[in-house]
């Protein structure tokens, strides 16, 4: 597929996509990337977790197994990844809208649960393998996961600068009450 690289750049730059990157399947264009070298496509950092093999890796010491609904099956194609911490070995993110969700039941549908807690998802909206999105779907995706990374990040920064200049104002504050 010779115009793939025009149609990427065009892509790129088009705030409208035209009516092949709403037809186009994504494997044109991500297969081509990868068909110049022997790398594969979800071993690539950036990409991996795209994909349902490498978010279901991730479930390893799951504490839902067998007989229930929020199987690592299940998670990993709702779009979430395993990210344990000590004190709760049950937190699990949506590597999409980075949705973190923890106190599961073994009952619990794990695209339900992610519907209701994140309704805007676009990963949980599509309904469909990273293989099977159109070029302009894919793009999407990957738009919508960064500007969610942006505010996240921002507002992080934000909440910082807030919580350092409380502590900076009392302790003006405190200074000089003593020096009354
Ligand atoms: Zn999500």
């Amino acid at each position: 597929f010779r115009k793939c690289n025009a149609l990427k750049f065009v892509h790129r730059n088009l705030k409208t996509p035209c009516s092949i990157a709403k037809k186009l399947n994504v494997n044109t264009i991500i297969g081509q990337k990868y068909n110049s070298n022997t790398m594969d496509i979800r071993s690539d950092e950036d990409l991996k977790m795209y994909f349902y093999e490498n978010r279901l890796k991730t479930f390893e010491g799951w504490p839902f197994d067998e007989d229930c609904a929020c199987t690592p099956e299940s998670m990993a194609n709702a779009g979430f990844i395993h990210t344990p911490s000590e004190n709760s070995p049950d937190i699990a993110m949506c590597f999409f809208c980075l949705k973190e969700l923890e106190g599961w039941e073994p009952e619990d549908d794990p695209e339900k649960e992610h519907k209701s807690h994140s309704p805007s998802c676009y990963f949980i909206s599509l309904k469909k393998k990273i293989e099977d999105l159109t070029v302009e779907e894919f793009f999407k995706l990957q738009r919508e996961r960064r500007k969610i990374i942006i505010s996240k990040t921002c507002n992080e920064a934000i909440n910082k600068f807030e919580e350092a200049s409380k502590k900076r104002r009392a302790d003006i504050i405190k200074t000089a009450m003593d020096e009354e």
